[in-house]
């Protein structure tokens, strides 16, 4: 038998489908900003705001990726990263330092109201609500998620922003950082997530069981490694190593 003692999961399209939310929360909190904003303008006899939707998504894309690569620490830091190309957007169309600050940060307030409207599988509830009796769980992310007000937020003990580490996946460091607050060994644990390179890779060099969520169709998969197209189908991996479930 297999002495599991944690499993850390994945979140975004490993517990929920995150596509569509994504898109929505991308052009959401863009276009609040651009409809709250003109009025305020306006109010101070400012001039208004002269970039589109399209032309200001485009812009505020092209900021984010000079600016991560000007500033690669913060490369996977997505919530810093929107908030500096934000308010450098703002400033360059004419609104003072300040107001510039004030109106980023609501407008990433929005983006989180936004980030965290996904729906888990239907089945991921009842999944976290059994292996919680028997293991400690963790969610490990690169993504910016808030992760106290995620709706699955309540069944893990230990959950970490990998990118505000400053360490995304697949750097080691976010999972050395799960293990250590489960106080689990790496042989002991097991991750379960959607890609082969930030998921799969890692934490299977760290010596821990990896579970991958996929359709690709492999050939063999390395020793510890694990394949399944639907987190619904994870206690047949635990069965399968006679792990408890
Ligand atoms: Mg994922």
């Amino acid at each position: 038998m297999t002495s599991l003692k944690a499993i850390t999961f994945d979140l975004d399209d490993t517990l929920w489908d995150n596509s569509g939310v994504m898109a929505r929360t991308e052009t959401g909190h863009y276009g609040w900003l651009l409809e709250a904003l003109p009025p305020w303008l306006a109010e101070r006899r400012w001039p208004q705001w002269a970039l589109s939707h399209e032309d200001g998504l485009q812009d505020y894309l092209q900021r984010r990726q000079r600016i991560a690569a000007e500033v690669p620490e913060r490369r996977g830091d997505f919530t810093w990263l929107r908030l500096r190309a934000l308010e450098a957007q703002l400033e360059a169309h004419g609104l003072p330092r300040s107001a510039a600050q004030l109106w980023a940060a609501a407008a990433m307030n929005e983006f989180h109201r936004l980030r965290v409207q996904v729906t888990p599988h239907p089945e991921a509830a009842d999944l976290l609500t059994a292996l919680g009796q028997r293991y400690r769980l963790a969610a490990i992310t690169n993504g910016n998620i808030h992760l106290k007000r995620q709706p699955l937020a309540g069944y893990f003990s230990v959950a970490i922003a990998a990118g505000e580490l400053l360490t995304p996946k697949p750097d080691p460091k976010a999972f050395l950082t799960a293990l250590a607050r489960l106080n689990v060994a790496p042989e002991h644990a097991m991750h379960v997530g959607d890609s082969w390179e930030e998921d799969v890779l890692p934490a299977q060099q760290l010596g821990m069981h990896a579970v991958w969520i996929s359709e690709t169709c492999v050939d063999a998969l390395p020793e510890g490694v694990y394949q399944i197209a639907h987190i619904k189908e994870l206690p047949g991996v635990l069965n399968a190593l006679k792990a408890p479930y």
